[in-house]
C-alpha cells in the first residue's frame, strides 16, 4: 500500500534534497552555503558600523550599546546560556520543520516541494543519507536558514535595538546548530560500528538523537519528528497526537513563526526600552 499520494515526477528531478544528494559523491560548496556565509559576514559588518555610530554623542536611543561588555564571568555564563538556549531552539526548529517536509500536501509547493519530496524519499530509503560525502548532506536544509537569516539584516534602529547582536549571534549559534541537526539525523541511520566514539557517547547520554529514538519515527511516520537531540519529541508528540495533526498545513505557518521568534522577543525588548529612553538598559544583551 502506498504511504503517500503519488508524488509528481518533476519535483523528484528537481530536488536538492537528502535524494539527490545520495548520488552526490564529491564534496561540494552549495550556493546556499555561500548565501549564508555572506549573510554571517553581513551581520557583522552591521554590528560593527552600529557599535561604531553608537559611540558617537549623536547615537540615538534604540542603537547597540556602547559601553562596557560585563565581566568575563558573566560573559561566560551569558554565552553558554544563549548556547543552550539555541540548542533547544534547532531541536524545536529540527521537528517543525521535518513535520512540514513530511506532509504530502507541499511536494508540489514552491520553493518548499524539493525539500518535501526528498524527505518523504527518505522514508522509502533511509540509509541513503549515510553513504556519500556528510559535508554535502549537512548543507542540504541551507536555502531554508538562508531565507531564516533575513531576519538578522535589518539594522538595529528597525529591529531589537541594543538586543539585536546578541540576536544576530544566537541566529549565527543556531545556524551552525542546525548544520549539526542534519549530522545527527544521519548518525542516527548511522551503523554504530561506524560511529565514531564521541558521537556514540554523545547520543547514548541524550545529547544526540540516538538510532532507536528516531526508528520510531520510520515506523509510521507520525511521532519523533525532532531529529537534533530529540529533546523535544515527548511534548511534540503530545501535540501531533492531540493538539494539530501533524499534516495540517498550519505548521507551516507555525515554523515560519519559530524563525522569527528571536527577532520577535528582541523587537518586544527593544520597545520596553522606549517609554523612559534607557535603550541602554540592554547593554547586558551586548555581545
Ligand atoms: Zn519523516
Ligand atoms: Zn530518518
Amino acid at each position: 500500500m502506498q504511504l503517500f499520494p503519488t508524488i509528481p515526477s518533476h519535483p523528484i528531478r528537481r530536488s536538492n534534497s537528502f535524494y539527490n544528494s545520495d548520488f552526490k559523491k564529491q564534496p561540494s560548496l552549495e550556493p546556499t552555503t555561500a548565501i549564508v556565509l555572506l549573510e554571517l559576514g553581513c551581520f557583522l559588518l552591521l554590528s560593527r558600523h552600529e557599535t561604531r555610530a553608537a559611540a558617537r554623542p549623536t547615537c540615538p536611543r534604540r542603537c547597540p550599546s556602547r559601553r562596557g561588555r560585563g565581566s568575563l564571568w558573566w560573559r561566560v555564563v551569558w554565552h553558554g546560556g544563549m548556547l543552550l538556549l539555541a540548542v533547544a531552539y534547532v531541536d524545536v526548529l529540527s521537528g517543525m520543520l521535518h513535520v512540514v517536509l513530511d506532509n504530502p500536501a507541499f511536494t508540489t509547493w514552491p520553493l518548499l516541494g524539493p525539500g518535501a519530496v526528498g524527505f518523504q524519499r527518505h522514508h522509502h530509503h533511509p540509509a541513503g543519507i549515510t553513504v556519500y560525502p556528510l559535508i554535502n548532506f549537512v548543507q542540504e536544509h541551507l536555502g531554508g536558514m538562508a531565507a531564516m537569516l533575513l531576519f538578522g539584516l535589518f539594522p538595529a534602529k528597525w529591529s531589537a535595538g541594543a538586543a539585536t547582536p546578541a540576536v544576530r549571534l544566537f541566529y549565527a549559534q543556531a545556524v551552525a546548530l542546525s548544520c549539526v541537526m542534519m549530522a545527527s539525523h544521519r548518525w542516527s541511520h548511522t551503523m554504530p560500528d561506524h560511529l565514531p566514539r564521541a558521537i556514540s557517547v554523545l547520543q547514548s547520554s541524550g545529547l544526540l538523537l540516538d538510532h532507536h529514538a528516531h526508528s520510531l519515527h520510520h515506523v509510521d511516520y507520525n511521532m519523533n519528528f525532532a531529529i537534533f537531540t530529540g529533546w523535544i519529541n515527548p511534548s511534540l508528540n503530545f501535540v501531533t497526537a492531540y493538539v494539530l495533526h501533524e499534516r495540517s498545513q498550519l505548521w507551516l505557518l507555525l515554523l515560519v513563526g519559530w524563525a522569527a521568534l528571536p527577532f520577535a522577543i528582541g523587537n518586544r525588548i527593544a520597545r520596553a526600552e522606549r517609554p523612559n529612553g534607557t535603550a541602554h538598559k540592554a547593554q547586558a544583551l551586548s555581545i
